[in-house]
């Protein structure tokens, strides 16, 4: 039986036109890109042994030869690239800029960092979206959520995932990335070479999102928010332990209130918790409209009530409360009485987190790909480049270069 990659590059082959379009492609012999590159970059990239994603050892601790940053790189390539021969259209098809990743190919920023003319949007998670651009290019699923926060005099344009469009000269397909609803991996194409952004990404189930899909490239852009080998979710169940802790708060009496992100965590939260019980839950107004985006796109959550603004003379024993993490302060919780607070955070499986925050308890719920879906994602791309943003990225490009895999820090 083919393997979720192959069947994914046979999907993309079927669906794309002429001799040198196709992922698969990319494993043929020699390209002249890649021989640039080596040349430019030095003699980074030896043959790449046979990899097993489970069985990858921590990061080598010895020091790394020194390499030229992207910047270097961009200086050694300038002249060249105003030749712009396809070859080294695709050695620097994404690059990073003032504004955050740009591709000038298909004239547009990925999840720029301020406004743009036109952006294409993996997420619409704060540091992913701004305000003020002039097109939103984003998955049909999360354009809702995108359009929710952000000016409503922008064109926004909904891509169904899977569906190709022509943006420049190079072709641009959405896929699913499994971080919140509607997020995407941005697959673009051009003169038969393939990269993938990944944009935040998880490998878990999460009822409150379509499903990460691996898509074959040549060179893959991954985050590495939680990029240490000490990172590895828990096999247990986090929802399930937030049952259990709403349910002993229901017979002791007591309200539990459970910090969250507002756009995704809540959520995934409220559709978890439905294999548990089908009780209302209480949130935060900011919470509100985001449950409603999901709602209008299909998703089922936990009936839910707006926390009214004026508390007084009423009781909150045994709720559960979900706010965002901003108002983790007593000023605001000491109206709900005899109380426990928690979060719901990948940054709660560290031993000791929740105490060291201030919440009473830590539920270790991550919407990233922790270290073993993180090189088992790289794994499964097939990329004979990896370029690492956000997070640690130096720690996962040290241990990719360990592995004998051309890895760079992007940003
Ligand atoms: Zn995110």
């Amino acid at each position: 039986m083919a393997s979720a990659p192959e069947l994914r590059a046979e999907k993309l082959e079927s669906g794309t036109s002429g001799a040198e379009s196709g992922p698969k492609e990319s494993t043929a012999e020699p390209r002249a890109h890649e021989r640039l590159a080596s040349i430019a970059l030095g003699a980074y990239s030896r043959a790449r042994p046979t990899r097993d994603p489970w069985r990858f050892a921590p990061s080598d601790p010895r020091p790394l030869p020194k390499r030229p940053t992207l910047t270097e790189e961009a200086t050694l390539e300038t002249m060249q690239e105003r030749q712009a021969p396809a070859a080294m259209v695709n050695e620097r098809l994404v690059r990073w800029s003032s504004n955050g990743l740009y591709c000038e190919a298909g004239g547009f920023y990925i999840d720029p960092r301020r406004a743009v003319d036109r952006a294409v949007i993996t997420h619409a998670h704060g540091d992913h979206l701004k305000r003020g651009s002039g097109e939103y290019i984003a998955s049909r699923s999360g354009i809702g959520l995108v359009a929710h926060r952000v000016s409503s005099r922008a064109r926004f344009r909904p891509l169904e995932f899977g569906e190709p469009v022509e943006l420049g000269s190079v072709r641009v397909t959405l896929f699913p990335a499994g971080h919140v609803l509607g997020s995407a991996q941005v697959r673009i194409e051009h003169a038969g070479k393939v990269w993938v952004i990944s944009g935040d990404y998880k490998r878990e189930s999460d009822p409150s999102c379509e499903p990460f899909e691996p898509v074959l490239c040549d060179t893959f852009v991954t985050e590495a928010t939680f990029a240490r080998a000490h990172f590895q979710w828990q096999t247990s169940d986090p929802v399930g332990e937030i049952f259990a802790w709403w349910e002993d708060g229901q017979r002791t009496g007591r309200a539990s209130i459970l910090y969250s992100y507002a756009l995704g965590k809540a959520q995934r939260v409220l559709a978890s918790l439905r294999r548990f019980t089908d009780r209302r839950v209480l949130v935060h107004p900011y919470i509100d409209p985001i449950n409603e985006c999901y709602r209008a796109a299909g998703i089922e959550l936990l009936p839910t009530e707006t926390l009214p603004r004026m508390t007084a003379g009423r009781s909150f024993a045994g709720e559960l409360i979900l706010a965002p993490p901003r108002y983790h302060r007593e000023s605001w919780y000491r109206r709900f009485g005899r109380r426990e607070t928690g979060f719901a955070s990948g940054w709660m499986t560290r031993p000791g987190a929740a105490r060291a925050r201030g919440f009473d308890r830590g539920f270790g719920l991550s919407d990233h790909a922790d270290w073993p879906a993180l090189l088992r994602t790289i794994e499964e791309t097939g990329a004979t480049r990896v370029l690492v943003m956000h997070g640690h990225a130096a720690d996962i490009v040290s241990h990719l270069r360990t592995l004998g895999i051309d890895a760079s820090v992007l940003e």
